[in-house]
């Protein structure tokens, strides 16, 4: 009986020990090592359970040089697909809920298999896209859309050399992707800024790069108005950019 007893008494303890264990140990992704939070959003507010950002122009606004048409199925159709599909994988991790899109992206290998993988392919979309026509405007909306100027062009010509030899890079980064994907121009480490290509929807984010313009060369992106012209799409493209907004990004950024 006083076995018993002394038995009864260290299994007591080592429940409310194990409680202990169990009450610091809650299953936590910041618990996790490999995860780290980025200190600067481009987007702190693209959060689940996401939706489609508002559009500063209207479908018909940048006919001249991306029809009505393809920016109405693009923005409708696979930009609210991809959202969804990042909303009905989140549902099942609510304890990943709370983190940015950016903070997800950015530590894809620290993400269970399953919602890594969905993640890196609608997440990836979303983000994209939402950067996307954040950058995009009516050329006529001066200053915005008639070239870069300030910081983002001092950056441009140290770098490149001159503004026709960073398009000249960055059409060269287009047309290498076999496929679909991405352009970018990021902000390296060192401040520096750097044309970056990447497949499918994958982000930069991961590579401590931080993105301030990008460019969607998808087929879908571009196909009703330009077919398998992709040089002319990208020519027309820099008529379309925001370059007030590239320089509100990098400020949030640097
Ligand atoms: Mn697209």
């Amino acid at each position: 009986m006083k076995i018993f007893s002394n038995f009864s008494d260290k299994l007591f303890w080592l429940v409310i020990a194990m409680g202990f264990v169990f009450l610091f140990t809650i299953p936590s992704p910041e618990k996790n090592t490999k995860f780290k939070r980025l200190t600067k959003h481009i987007f702190p507010e693209l959060k689940y359970p996401y939706t489609l950002p508002q559009l500063k122009f209207a479908f018909n606004d940048l006919a001249t040089y991306m029809d009505e048409q393809t920016i109405n199925i693009h923005y409708t159709k696979h930009h609210q697909g991809y959202i969804d599909k990042l909303n009905g994988i989140l549902e099942k991790y609510p304890e990943w809920q709370n983190y940015t899109l950016e903070d997800l992206l950015a530590n894809l290998n620290a993400l269970p298999e399953e919602l890594s993988i969905v993640v890196k392919a609608h997440g990836g979309g979303h983000f994209n896209h939402t950067l996307f026509w954040r950058t995009l405007c009516k050329k006529s909306s001066e200053p915005e859309g008639s070239g870069p100027y300030g910081i983002i062009l001092e950056k441009i010509n140290s770098v490149f050399g001159s503004f026709e030899n960073f398009k000249q890079d960055f059409l060269d980064k287009a047309l290498s992707i076999v496929g679909s994907g991405w352009v970018w121009l990021c902000v390296d480490s060192s401040g520096g800024l750097k044309t970056f290509a990447t497949y499918n929807h994958e982000t930069p984010l991961n590579q401590i790069l931080k993105p301030i313009l990008i460019l969607d060369v998808w087929e879908h992106a571009y196909y009703l108005k330009y077919q398998n012209r992709r040089v002319d799409f990208v020519n027309a493209w820099w008529n379309l950019i925001n370059w007030k907004e590239v320089e509100a990004i990098y400020k949030t950024i640097e």
